[in-house]
């Protein structure tokens, strides 16, 4: 069933606890964790306790949670002082912008400047 937990899903295995991950928070909702590959000296990851392939059809079927999901992000920039020198969150959708997880997930980058366009 939609937003039920997927068996072969890597992030649904950490909310499980399944997979070992650095948890930062976790709210009934959501769960953050840092990133294992990081591309800045903040990169943690917002993902909702709910499986959806992706941030669209998660804001779609279950706008409370996507909710959440940003304002967590917003709580872990705030708490890792990301605030002063601005930071970046990412949803990459779809394989062809690199998506690898289809699990929704947020990308929270920050710590060192951060050029636009990404690549
Ligand atoms: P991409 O791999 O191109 O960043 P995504 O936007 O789908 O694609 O992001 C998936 C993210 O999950 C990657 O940044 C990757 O480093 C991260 N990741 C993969 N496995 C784990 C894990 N076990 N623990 C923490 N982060 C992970």
């Amino acid at each position: 069933m939609a937003g039920e937990p997927q068996a072969d899903c890597l992030f649904c295995k950490i909310v499980a606890g399944n997979i070992p991950a650095t948890v930062v928070r976790e709210t009934e909702t959501t769960f953050a964790f840092r990133d294992i590959n990081p591309q800045a000296p903040t990169h943690v990851l917002v993902i909702p306790k709910v499986h959806y392939p992706d941030a669209a059809s998660l804001a779609a079927a279950d706008p409370a949670a996507a909710a959440d999901v940003l304002r967590e992000a917003g709580q872990i920039a705030a708490d890792e002082k990301l605030d002063d020198h601005g930071y970046r969150i990412v949803f990459n959708t779809g394989a062809g912008a690199g998506q690898t997880v289809f699990h929704a997930h947020a990308h929270v980058l920050g710590g060192r400047g951060l050029q636009w366009p990404p690549g």
